[in-house]
């Protein structure tokens, strides 16, 4: 049985207002130059021998939405390319290569083997990470791991300092970044700013906790606009900032939040202010591209492959970066009771679990995967019978092709994170399903539930049993509510592409600069009004 969905309503999909969005940025190109800002440059980097640097561009549906604008308004991306040790004349090479090939004009941001350890490894996935998706034991709130924050989000703010013209709008990305707005601040940089949190944000209680909590709320207010995945990460966001930030009032619109006015400190006296713009834009897949791919004569050949292979039993998928948040171990312990319960199961339905490898220096990722490679031998010597073995389990990465492959055969997708910004394997996985037939079981706590709960059979993770009966029914749903199930979340996403999501910010940017432009005469009194 479905589990009880707890999340508030997300901003629905709304096809005639994403029609009126497009039309106004289409018919208004942007005459701003973008500046993309993230961890990482959307580059892979490679050492080619005795020859310096190669580079490929990345794949993904982030960077495919934001290269066409950065093209159009001429813009650059702003990152560290990846490796510690790329000097500038390499990176100047690496640079001019792509550009010429990928049309993308790149900035480096050099960071040391010790920066990135103190700044990456340790305060974004050792700190902010597990914090901020609800997991505060695994923190080690160490004040090195926060100089080395504050330290390499300072040196961002240097190259956008050089970088960018006072007109740029600086669209910043993610929580390894949170500090960047002050940071800009301190330097001077005039430049409009908007900031984009790809994972979820905490409640109070746990934002609390951290110890630099003022200080990346003061970052966070920085910026003009920020955009969050779900409307539940929005409300947590202004209930702290309503909490730490010594002067931001929240407006009520009725029943929620709709923003927040924060009144710089300085300003105070005379009670000026300046409105933070807050939005909630659940980021999204390129859904065309992968109903296209995923009908190419290559997936359809691998497909028929793998159909092969698992001898005409259903297949359960699990795809996940190896991850504590992903929820693993209790989706194979659900898998292990569904089994248990559901003789009928066995023999019928094989999981299919590929776990990616990632963040392999931090001995917390080590140790889960330890512990998933146990459990799995457990379950398989437990059921495994002459022909079949119940869960087939893979620690790689896998080809587009490939991927696309089982997300197409696989009969039901397992998303069960235990807690996730959005997960863009659910979406991917329905944008695949071109005959419309596979079950999507999805964590309520994954930031995709807000807008998928319609058509998923939505699963609590911690409930073991009921995740296990939701296999079940996934299993013996009739095909009729499969389909209907189904055609409802490839409309849903397909209604929200990445390229609606990163037009949907853009204008939520334009809106309040043409708002601001209309109190210019009194900026420092602006009462703006900017809809949430
Ligand atoms: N993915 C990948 N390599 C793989 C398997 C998956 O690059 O071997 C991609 C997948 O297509 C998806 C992304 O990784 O776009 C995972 O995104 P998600 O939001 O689900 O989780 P995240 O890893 O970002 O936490």
């Amino acid at each position: 049985m479905a589990a009880h969905n707890v999340f508030p309503e997300s901003r629905p999909p709304n096809p005639s207002a994403r029609q009126a969005c497009t039309t106004e940025v289409l018919l208004t190109p942007p005459k701003q130059r973008i500046v993309i800002v993230s961890n990482r440059l959307p580059i892979i980097l490679d050492r080619c021998d005795g020859t310096g640097w190669g580079a490929k561009p990345a794949a993904g549906g982030l960077v495919a939405a934001l290269r066409p604008i950065l093209r159009e308004s001429g813009g650059l991306w702003v990152g560290w390319p990846g490796a510690a040790d790329v000097d500038d004349t390499d990176l100047a090479e690496v640079g001019e290569h792509l550009a010429a090939n990928d049309n993308l004009r790149m900035r480096a941001v050099q960071l040391s083997s010790e920066e990135i350890d103190g700044f990456y490894q340790g305060f974004s996935n050792g700190i902010v990470w597990p914090l901020f998706h609800g997991m505060p034991k695994i923190c080690s709130f160490s004040p090195d791991h926060w100089r080395a924050y504050s330290q390499v989000n300072r040196k961002f703010a240097e190259v956008l300092a050089r970088e960018a013209a006072p007109d740029d709008f600086l669209w910043v990305h993610d929580y390894h970044l949170m500090l960047l707005g002050r940071e800009l601040g301190r330097l001077r940089v005039p430049n409009r700013r908007g900031f984009f949190l790809h994972i979820p944000f905490p409640s109070l209680d746990l934002f609390l906790k951290l110890p630099w909590r003022q200080q990346i709320m003061d970052g966070l207010l920085s910026f003009d606009l920020i955009a969050f995945q779900t409307e539940r990460d929005r409300q947590n966001f202004l209930q702290c900032a309503n909490t730490l930030a010594e002067r931001c009032l929240v407006a009520w619109d009725g029943k929620q939040v709709v923003r927040g006015r924060f009144l710089e400190r300085a300003a105070a006296a005379d009670k000026a202010g300046r409105d933070i713009q807050t939005e909630t834009l659940p980021i999204s897949i390129d859904y065309s591209k992968v109903a296209k791919d995923a009908a190419s004569d290559a997936v359809q050949q691998r497909a028929r492959q793998l159909r092969v292979d698992l001898q005409g039993r259903a297949m359960v998928l699990g795809v996940d970066r190896l991850d504590y948040t992903k929820g693993i171990l209790h989706r194979l312990r659900a898998f292990q009771l569904a089994l248990d319960r559901h003789a009928k199961l066995r023999g019928q339905m094989t999981l299919v679990q590929h776990l990616v490898p990632s963040r392999e220096k931090i001995s917390d990722y080590a140790k889960l995967r330890r512990n998933v490679e146990q459990l799995v031998s457990e379950i398989n010597g437990q059921f495994t019978e002459p022909g079949w073995v119940p869960i087939h389990y893979m620690y790689h990465s896998l080809s587009w092709e490939d991927l696309l492959a089982h997300y197409r055969i696989a009969s039901i997708a397992l998303i069960t994170p235990l807690k996730d910004g959005m997960n863009l394997v659910a979406k991917e996985y329905c944008a695949a399903q071109v005959d419309e037939d596979g079950v999507l079981i999805l964590s309520e706590f994954a930031g995709a539930a807000a807008e998928l709960k319609t058509g998923a059979l939505l699963v609590n993770p911690h409930d073991i049993a009921s995740t296990a009966e939701s296999i079940y029914q996934a299993f013996i749903m009739p095909k009729d509510e499969r389909l209907e199930r189904m055609r409802r979340l490839r409309r849903t996403i397909r209604n929200h592409d990445v390229f609606d999501w990163a037009e949907a910010f853009l204008s939520a940017a334009r809106h309040k600069a043409s708002v601001a432009l209309g109190v210019q005469e009194s900026p420092r009194r602006a009462t703006i009004t900017v809809t949430g």
